[in-house]
């Protein structure tokens, strides 16, 4: 049964489930099962829950569903890049992108429908922001995920000793949205994702991308702390002010010294600081310099993200061999870099383009199909 008003268990974390079946006068081990039918073998109908008995069955019917999120599309890149576009109701639409590797397989996934940020060089940034997203549509987009590739061969080829579910081996929350601006909801999901009943994916494989919320940081630290990374995108605050707003509030003192006491939970030894590649704004040598002393206050490691351009910004990337330049820079100075490849282009699946297609009126209506058009012009309107 599916009613309104039924328990979607999908979202709940370990101890929540256990408390539901406790009220019902089951045991808490049962809770356990369930996680594994629900997360590990993304079974959505009770009833195929052999190894729970019949009436416990009969009674999840009754009162819960598992349910993920509705797909509005689907893409694949030919670089093995895949993108879903998920219904979130009410005319918002998120995104959700896969990229396979040699490697790994790591999912990049949203936390919010918009953004309040506003980083002027991000397509979410400039749709606003329209609401928070559940932890069951967080991990309703890991769920749909594993259960997609499952049923894909070339990708499961990709798994770890043949187990097709371990195809996505890294989850990163760069997808649209500020994680740390929607704190409680993040935390269930990332609670499932590192839980053994449930995704059971290690903390150094979950990656936390923030803008730079200085008190959800201390709060992740001792939460979850799961990986870290900080898009820093500038040296000093006047520039940092301009590319990330949110600066403004917490200014890059106040953040680097967070990324030091994060440090002291991190299940990694150094903070991963995102920077974008923008032509003549952020890719001087000047800037380097400055970025180097920035360095040597935290153990970092930098990600230099070439721009991808979209139509409204009035921004440029930086050109390769500027950005391949920058990066020597840092090098020279002791940093590691790596510069990220871009993916998916195809499909618009690259970084920073996960909201660029729901927006764009000019180009949507020769790619979607109906049911997403009604959905981007509900989005306009709003
Ligand atoms: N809000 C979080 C996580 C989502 S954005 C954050 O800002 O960290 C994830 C990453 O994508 C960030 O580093 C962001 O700066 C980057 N990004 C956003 N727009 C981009 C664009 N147009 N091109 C390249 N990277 C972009
Ligand atoms: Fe929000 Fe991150 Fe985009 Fe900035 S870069 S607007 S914080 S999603």
């Amino acid at each position: 049964m599916s009613s309104t008003e039924s328990i979607n268990v999908l979202g709940l974390e370990s101890e929540a489930l256990s408390q539901l079946i406790v009220q019902w006068g089951g045991k808490p081990f049962r809770a356990r099962q369930l996680s594994q039918w629900i997360h590990q073998r993304g079974v959505d109908n009770f009833d195929q829950m052999t190894d729970l008995a019949k009436d416990f069955r009969l009674r999840l019917d009754a009162h819960c569903v598992v349910r993920g999120p509705d797909v509005i599309l689907e893409k694949r890149s030919v670089d093995g890049t895949r993108k879903w576009l998920f219904d979130m109701g009410k005319g918002n639409a998120i995104e959700t992108v896969f990229i396979p590797e040699d490697d790994r397989g790591t999912l990049c996934i949203s936390s919010q429908a918009g953004c309040t940020v506003a980083c002027p060089f991000c397509s979410t940034g400039y749709q606003g922001f329209s609401r928070n997203l559940t932890t069951a549509e967080i991990i309703g987009q890991l769920w749909h995920a594993r259960r997609a590739l499952r049923q894909d061969p070339g990708a499961a080829r990709l798994g770890a000793e043949g187990d097709s579910a371990r195809v996505v081996s890294n989850v990163v929350m760069m997808g649209m949205g500020e994680p740390l601006l929607n704190y409680d909801q993040v935390l269930g999901a990332l609670r499932l994702m590192v839980d053994d009943h449930a995704y059971g994916l290690s903390r150094r494989r979950v990656t936390v991308s923030t803008s730079g919320v200085v008190p959800m940081i201390d709060r992740l630290a001792r939460d979850c702390p799961v990986a870290l990374a900080v898009s820093l995108h500038a040296p000093n605050d006047a520039l940092r002010d301009r590319l990330v707003p949110l600066n403004r509030k917490h200014p890059l003192n106040e953040l680097l010294d967070a990324c030091n006491r994060y440090l002291e939970y991190a299940p990694r030894d150094f903070i991963t600081f995102e920077y974008i590649m923008l032509d003549g704004v952020n890719d001087s040598d000047e800037c380097a310099r400055e970025l180097i002393e920035v360095a040597r206050r935290v153990r970092c490691k930098f990600n230099l993200i070439p721009f991808n351009p979209f139509p409204q910004s009035g921004l440029k990337r930086s050109p390769t061999a500027r950005i391949r330049l920058f990066a020597q820079r840092l090098m020279d100075a002791g940093q590691i870099v790596t510069v990220r490849k871009t993916r998916g282009e195809d499909i618009d699946a690259a970084c920073g383009q996960l909201a660029g297609e729901v927006q764009d009126r000019t180009r949507i209506n020769e790619r979607l199909p109906d049911r997403a058009r009604i959905v981007i012009r509900k989005q306009e309107r709003g």
